[in-house]
């Protein structure tokens, strides 16, 4: 978007000069601001052409197009609103004024009207190439050529050796718990600052969900607390069957010590790098430290396969039986012939086909990403209401979402502010300690309850990769027009 300044005509000038400012700024038209740089009107395309047909010349001066009433808007006003004024009087573009009713913004329909959203997908160029390709070979069904490939280009890219491709990230979890035999009666640790889909097969699996606070400085879970609850637990004589260690708004968690932690007492975990595909830790991929690994694809995810999971590990046997279980766990009789409980858990091929052409775009993906959040740094750097998701120093995020805490504004109202101008703002995840869904459940603070104070104050913007640098824009001024 041009600066407003460059819509700006004088009175004097000529209509062959108010044509190319229009020409120049291409919206369709300019503002001509009087010697105070108050706005008299806006001149569109029309006007000069009806102006022409009157039988004036390309030298006469706009002044003398008759006088109308500018529609304008107070900066500040709603999107929701300023739609409604278009509407009314049937414009696609509405200045915005100070109270001196000078043009500080130019709003355009085309741009208010759509929606900035969270997270939504993003597609390349090759995901058709391989869905097609599943179409015209007939591999329909929940395995074939790309799932293989899918596998092991995931696998690749991720530095670990075996990989299953399977229908979410939840049915990964859920199989990952399922492979470590974790059962009724077992405990099982999670980050408590996660989606309920970090915990929820802890629950299906009939057992009981200790809840571990983050780190202030990773928001990701604290390893002193971690070394608390099982230090505890085995003084108690029952250590948890699994750690699941969420690598949150991708950046992953401080594995060094909490491996350590878990080895020491001969716990296994569960990455859930669902949020964090791309990320480094100590120059490794994240995702490819625990006994198992999990990534999601789902459609808000860093890369998508419109729903979908996968599963890795350096074990084969792990990810062999993964596969077994996922497909029902038929023994391989003509009969199908079943000794344990399975599930239908296997990705299709065309899904698997839109994966992998989303894969070869990760990389730019992520540096989207990246270049949205330093974006929003950027333009809010002298707001220090605004205080941003630390990197640490341990690896570089794949800001999956850019998330920051507010120091002393409501969060809701922030919120909703911003829904008025169709900016869709989450509150960062609210941990599963304070879910009624997990009321009974065991939790381990950090000092204090560092992810209930995250939630309580923190936000996440849009962020999606295709989001435009106007779009960002648009986020920023509408949050400065909410902090007043
Ligand atoms: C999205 C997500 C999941 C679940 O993945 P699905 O593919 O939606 O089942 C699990 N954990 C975290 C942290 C997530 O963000």
């Amino acid at each position: 978007m041009p600066a407003i300044t460059e819509f700006f005509v004088r009175p004097s000038d000529s209509l062959l000069s108010v044509l190319d400012r229009l020409q120049a700024t291409g919206k369709g038209m300019v503002l001509l601001v009087d010697e105070t740089g108050r706005l008299v009107r806006t001149v569109t395309d029309g006007d000069i052409r009806r102006r022409l047909l009157e039988g004036v010349g390309l030298d006469s001066a706009v002044e003398d197009i008759a006088p109308r009433t500018p529609v304008v808007a107070a900066t500040g006003t709603p999107a929701a609103r300023l739609i409604e004024l278009m509407d009314e009087r049937q414009i696609d573009h509405l200045p915005l004024v100070d109270a001196a009713g000078v043009p500080v913004e130019l709003r355009l329909r085309r741009e208010i009207a759509a929606p900035i959203l969270l997270s939504t997908p993003h597609i390349g160029d090759a995901e058709m190439g391989y869905v097609e390709e599943a179409f015209r070979t007939n591999w329909i069904a929940p395995l074939g050529p790309n799932v293989d490939a899918f596998e092991q280009e995931l696998a690749d890219e991720v530095g670990v050796p075996h990989a299953a491709a399977v229908s979410s990230g939840t049915a990964a979890i859920h199989l990952a718990l399922r492979l470590l035999d974790v059962g009724p009666g077992d405990e099982v640790f999670c980050s408590s600052l996660t989606f309920v889909a970090s915990a929820n097969p802890i629950l299906y699996q009939g057992a009981t969900p200790v809840f571990i606070d983050s780190s202030p400085d990773t928001w990701n879970m604290s390893p002193g607390a971690l070394m608390r609850a099982l230090d505890e637990r085995a003084a108690r004589g029952r250590l948890p069957k699994a750690v699941i260690v969420v690598s949150l708004y991708g950046q992953s968690a401080d594995m060094d010590p909490i491996l350590a932690a878990c080895d020491a007492h001969g716990v296994p975990v569960v990455e859930d790098a669902a949020e964090s595909l791309g990320a480094t830790y100590r120059g490794r991929q994240s995702g490819s430290f625990g006994r198992l690994g999990i990534f999601s694809f789902n459609g808000n995810k860093i890369i998508t396969t419109s729903g979908g999971g996968m599963l890795v590990s350096h074990d084969t046997a792990l990810i062999e039986r993964a596969r077994y279980l996922s497909t029902q766990a038929r023994q391989p009789a003509p009969h199908y012939e079943h000794t344990e409980v399975g599930y239908n858990y296997r990705m299709s091929n065309i899904l698997a086909g839109i994966g992998r052409g989303q894969l070869q775009v990760l990389g730019e993906r992520i540096a989207s990403r990246r270049r949205i959040f330093d974006l929003y740094r950027d333009l809010l750097r002298d707001v220090p209401e605004v205080e941003w998701m630390p990197e640490a120093p341990y690896g570089r995020s794949n800001r999956w979402l850019t998330c920051a805490t507010l120091r002393s504004i409501d969060r809701a109202e922030l919120i909703a502010r911003l829904a008025a101008d169709r900016i869709e703002a989450r509150p960062v995840w609210k941990p599963m300690h304070r879910q009624p869904l997990f009321v009974n459940a065991d939790y381990y603070r950090h000092d204090h309850d560092v992810a209930g104070d995250l939630f309580d104050r923190g936000i996440c913007l849009p962020s999606g990769s295709n989001m435009t640098d106007d779009q960002v824009e648009r986020v920023t001024l509408a949050i400065r027009v909410a902090l007043g």
